[in-house]
């Protein structure tokens, strides 16, 4: 069984692949450094008795998610679980904020995963199984001040989790929306705050791997975590 991650190499989409590798899935990765992949595809397979499977990958490009999607489906392995997570930040306010913000946050964060879903969803419909997970993020249902094109594009995801839900209803595929407030990663490394005021990426990947274990009767639609203090 084989569970797919976007930016997969560091922060959440790390901490949800060792998770998984833990609980004997094969992984298919990708992120756009192959140095961090080749050594997260070591340290995996050095710990756990599965296959790590990984191409350097720019989600932002319709083309390289194609070539990504490809990869997958050439390994001929059931896709049981899909996670889009690969995001990025980039601090600005709609009025101000700089040319072309809006269109980095929105083929990062959401065309990826619009694209790579649509491209291996058709087996999970063949095998009437399987699971995908969209990283959302608080600011999918609080706008971020400081975030202008980032929430615009977490909004559009979130969206994008519940229309898929509803078509994947009849057909036995589970979609859950995780919407994590701020988590311990590099999105961080300039905070002076306390690390105990961060929700952890561990955390994240427990969420995420205690909604695949339920019964196929059931799905958690949306997960809300914060950390235990508020949001920042
Ligand atoms: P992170 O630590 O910065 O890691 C991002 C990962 O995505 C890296 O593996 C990075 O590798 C990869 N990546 C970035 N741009 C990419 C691209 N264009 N194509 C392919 N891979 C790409 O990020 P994180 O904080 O774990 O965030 C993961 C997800 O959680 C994002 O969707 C983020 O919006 C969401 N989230 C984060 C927080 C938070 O506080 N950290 C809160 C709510 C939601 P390369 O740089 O090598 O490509």
């Amino acid at each position: 069984m084989l569970t797919v991650i976007t930016g997969a190499s560091k922060g959440i989409g790390k901490a949800i692949a060792e998770k998984f590798a833990s609980q004997g899935f094969n992984l298919a990765l990708c992120a756009r450094t192959e140095s961090d992949l080749l050594i997260l595809k070591n340290e995996i397979e050095s710990k756990f008795k599965i296959q790590v499977h990984i191409l350097s990958t720019d989600v932002s490009k319709k083309s390289e998610v194609e070539k990504f999607a490809n990869f997958v489906q050439k390994l001929n392995e059931k896709v049981a679980v899909l996670i889009n997570n690969a995001g990025v930040f980039v601090q600005g306010q709609v009025h101000n904020e700089a040319e072309g913000i809006l269109e980095t946050m929105i083929n990062t964060n959401l065309y990826s995963a619009y694209y790579l879903t649509k491209a291996l969803i058709l087996g999970m419909i063949e095998q009437k199984k399987g699971h995908i997970f969209n990283i959302c993020s608080i600011a999918s249902i609080m706008p971020y001040a400081n975030g202008g094109s980032y929430s615009i594009s977490k909004y559009a995801m979130y969206g994008m989790t519940k229309v898929l839900r509803e078509e994947m209803k009849p057909l036995g595929i589970r979609v859950t929306a995780i919407l994590p407030g701020a988590t311990l990663t590099n999105s961080w490394s300039g905070s002076d705050l306390p690390s105990e005021r961060f929700i952890k990426s561990e955390d994240v990947a427990e969420a995420v791997f205690s909604a695949y274990h339920l019964s196929e009767n059931s799905v958690i639609e949306e997960m809300i975590i914060r950390p235990q203090l508020g949001d920042i």
